[in-house]
Formats: C-alpha cells, sequence, structure tokens
C-alpha cells in the first residue's frame, strides 16, 4: 500500500520514515518491547527463544536486556547472565530452576533473611528441605552435604551481622561433592573479589547479585541478576526464568546502564567513608562490637583479607562494601537504640544499600539466628549503610544522636 492513501490515523502507526543508522553517543539507545516484529512467518517459525542472536519476545530479551547483561558479565567476569526484577527474584530464579521435591538446600545461618525465607515458606511447600550451616565452621557445612543435597547458597560476609567465611573452603568443599554452589555476591559487587576466579581458589557455579544495590546506586531500582560460566548450567536456569516470567522493564535495565560506568568510584568512595566511620565506632565505649570485615576484630577479617586483596602494611588496601553494624552495650535499653536511630537526622531509617543517602536499620539478632553465635557480643545490632555524604558530617551525625538517646 502507497503510504500517501493511507488516513493520518494509520501513518501515524505506520509510518515510513526511519532515522539514519550509525548515531553514537555515550549512553546506548534503549529498546522497549513486548512485541517483537519478524519478516516473515518462516522467520517466526524457526526463531529460538533462546538463541541471543535475534529476538523473539520482550520477555526474552531486547538490545537494552543484552547489553545489560553483558556488562554485569564482564563485571563479575561471567559468561551467560540472566535478569530479573528484583534481587529476591533473582535468589528465587536460581532455587525454583535447580530445586525438585524430594531435594535439599543449605543456606548460611547468617543467609540474607528473605532467602531463608523463600526456603521456609516456598520451598518447603513443594517437598524440597532446607537446612542452615555455621558459615564460619566450613566443616559445619560438609558435613551437612547429603545424598539429596543439590543446592548450596554462599554469602561473603553474611547479612547484618557481617561474618565473612573462608570461602574458597566453602566452594572447595561442595565440588568435591559434586554439588552445585550460589554465591549471593551483592556485597562484592563484581569488584571486592571475582566469584568465578579458580586461580584465586575460588568458582562459584552461580554468582547472584541484587542490583538495586551498588549497579544501580541510586535506591531507586529493583533488580537482580544471575550470572554463570557454564552454558549448560545457564540454559537450564533460563528455561525455568522463561516458564516463570520474571522479565524486567526496560526503564529500569536503562537505569541501570546509566549508573553502572561509575559503580568502581561508588563502591570505593562508600568502602573508605564506611572503614573510617567503623574504625570511629571502635573508639566509642556504647559500640562494644563492631562488625566490618576489614577491621582486624572483626568475625573472618582474615579471609576477608585474603579474598578480597587487603594487606595489613597498608589499611587502605582491599576492597569491602560500604556496610557496618554495631552491637550497643546491652547496658543501654532498647528504647534508648531506638531513640538513637530516631535521632539520626542525616542517616535515614530504610531498608536497603548502594544509595547516595545513609541508611540505618536496628535488629534483633535473637530473632534472626538459631543460636547466639558465640563470636557476636550480647546487645542490639545496628546497620549502617554509607552513602555518599561527607564522612565529617555522618560522625557527627552519630555523635549528636548519640547524646540525644542518653537523655531518653
Ligand atoms: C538487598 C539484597 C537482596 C535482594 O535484593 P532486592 O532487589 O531488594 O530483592 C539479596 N541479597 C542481599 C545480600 C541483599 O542485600
Amino acid at each position: 500500500m502507497t503510504a500517501s492513501k493511507l488516513d493520518p490515523i494509520t501513518r501515524l502507526i505506520h509510518h515510513p520514515y526511519e532515522p539514519p543508522a550509525g548515531f553514537e553517543a555515550p549512553q546506548p539507545g534503549i529498546f522497549k518491547a513486548s512485541t517483537v516484529i519478524f519478516s516473515s512467518v518462516a522467520a517466526m517459525r524457526s526463531r529460538d527463544w533462546k538463541n541471543k542472536a535475534g529476538y523473539t519476545y520482550g520477555l526474552h530479551g531486547t538490545p537494552t536486556t543484552f547489553l545489560l547483561e553483558e556488562r554485569l558479565c564482564a563485571l563479575e567476569g561471567g559468561a551467560h547472565c540472566l535478569l530479573a526484577p528484583s534481587g529476591l527474584a533473582a535468589i528465587a530464579t536460581v532455587s525454583l530452576g535447580l530445586l525438585k521435591a524430594g531435594d535439599e538446600v543449605l543456606l548460611p545461618d547468617n543467609a540474607y533473611g528473605p532467602n531463608k525465607a523463600l526456603a521456609e515458606g516456598e520451598l518447603a511447600g513443594w517437598g524440597i528441605t532446607h537446612r542452615l550451616f555455621d558459615p564460619m565452621h566450613p566443616q559445619d557445612l560438609a558435613d551437612k552435604i547429603s545424598a539429596r543435597t543439590r543446592l548450596v547458597w554462599l554469602e561473603a560476609p553474611g547479612s547484618v551481622t557481617m561474618e565473612f567465611p573462608d570461602l574458597c573452603a566453602q566452594v572447595r568443599m561442595c565440588r568435591e561433592r559434586g554439588v552445585t554452589t550460589a554465591l549471593d555476591n551483592t556485597w562484592g559487587a563484581g569488584l571486592a573479589f571475582n566469584p568465578f576466579d579458580l586461580d584465586a581458589g575460588l568458582g562459584v557455579d552461580i554468582s547472584v547479585q541484587a542490583l538495586t544495590k551498588y549497579p544501580s546506586g541510586g535506591g531507586d531500582v529493583l533488580m537482580g541478576s544471575v550470572i554463570t560460566r557454564d552454558e549448560a548450567l545457564h540454559l537450564k536456569l533460563k528455561l525455568s526464568h522463561m516458564r516463570l516470567g520474571t522479565g524486567v522493564g526496560a526503564n529500569d535495565a536503562e537505569t541501570v546502564l546509566r549508573s553502572l560506568p561509575s559503580i568502581a568510584l561508588r563502591y570505593r568512595a562508600q568502602d573508605q567513608a564506611a572503614r573510617e566511620l567503623a574504625r570511629w565506632c571502635e573508639s566509642q565505649p556504647q559500640f562494644v562490637q563492631v562488625l566490618h570485615p576489614a577491621l582486624p576484630r572483626s568475625p573472618g577479617h582474615a579471609h576477608w583479607q585474603r579474598l578480597c586483596g587487603a594487606q595489613a602494611s597498608d589499611p587502605a588496601a582491599g576492597l569491602a562494601a560500604g556496610l557496618f553494624s554495631v552491637i550497643l552495650d546491652p547496658a543501654y535499653s532498647s528504647g534508648q537504640v531506638d531513640a538513637f536511630c530516631d535521632a539520626l537526622e542525616l542517616f535515614k531509617l530504610g531498608y536497603s544499600w548502594g544509595g547516595p543517602i545513609s541508611l540505618v536499620v536496628p535488629y534483633e539478632v535473637a530473632s534472626m539466628r538459631p543460636h547466639w553465635p558465640a563470636h557476636l557480643a550480647r546487645g542490639t545490632l545496628v546497620r549502617f549503610s554509607i552513602g555518599l555524604e561527607a564522612v565529617a558530617d555522618l560522625r557527627q551525625d552519630l555523635e549528636r544522636a548519640w547524646q540525644t538517646a542518653l537523655r531518653e
């Protein structure tokens, strides 16, 4: 049909103009689609949705999601990537993709809480059992691996309590027993260490990240990634991912693509600020323990040092995320601890981390763990996530809020 004979309303939709090719700009173009258009029925029929040389449907990938997947593979040293609408959805993709009724999954007892809740609340209903292991004693993990163990989750350091495990020993024990390992690498973000690095004694099978944290860096996007080196493992997960229908929106992918170029700078800046504040907290008597893997007295410090390239001679060397927790002397009431958190002005009360604003959350360790770990002092735990504010202002905020809490 000749375009000029069409009704203007139709021409708005089927317009012949195509912008010239060859446009280049610092940021990539963003492609949005549910529907992808084929050139012929034959092309439609022969199209394999798994093959990334072409496009099938928005859920199976667009140039925008393929680009983000490749860049995330570069960041983490992987070969294949799946994107999910949150970090938790990425975790669920792995557990649902690999576990069937009768299987068992093992999780560290300091794992990200919602990962444990997924096992307790959803997997259990489908006949998939789970057990918790002590991340600070690799032998406990080895002892709990049975003929039914199909997947072991790992995390370094643990969520909230920040213990850094001997990740290399854990991975080795799983590999020797032929069990698949999945690392929640949100803290490392692909920067602190390379999860697939066999030379460093690592080599996990799967690395999951909450892109919500450092890759986004804005506190305004939810997204997750599942990265592997092994193609067969990737395809198995990709099939579950497709059947579950958990794709990501183009606007969110764009936001992460926009933030990725500065991730290393932000991570380093938040790391240095967090270490400075954590060291200052160590000098304050109300904090009976400061949990940050770069502090020599923090549980698992030596494992962090070895894995993340730290040197005893240079306290600024090695990388760590901008997160740390403190345990308050039990002499202070939980009301005083709440008053301290409420009195903070620059630190806001809120979950998540990796954004520009510093955040604080009080936690009750007793409700999160089966037993009070021997390496943790008794008391209320408060977790800080350090944003991009000036460190001196943050320290002053902590000091002033504590004085306010003491008056309560
Ligand atoms: C935040 C977080 C997740 C989940 O990310 P969401 O995008 O919030 O679902 C998973 N693991 C860890 C360690 C996290 O901190």
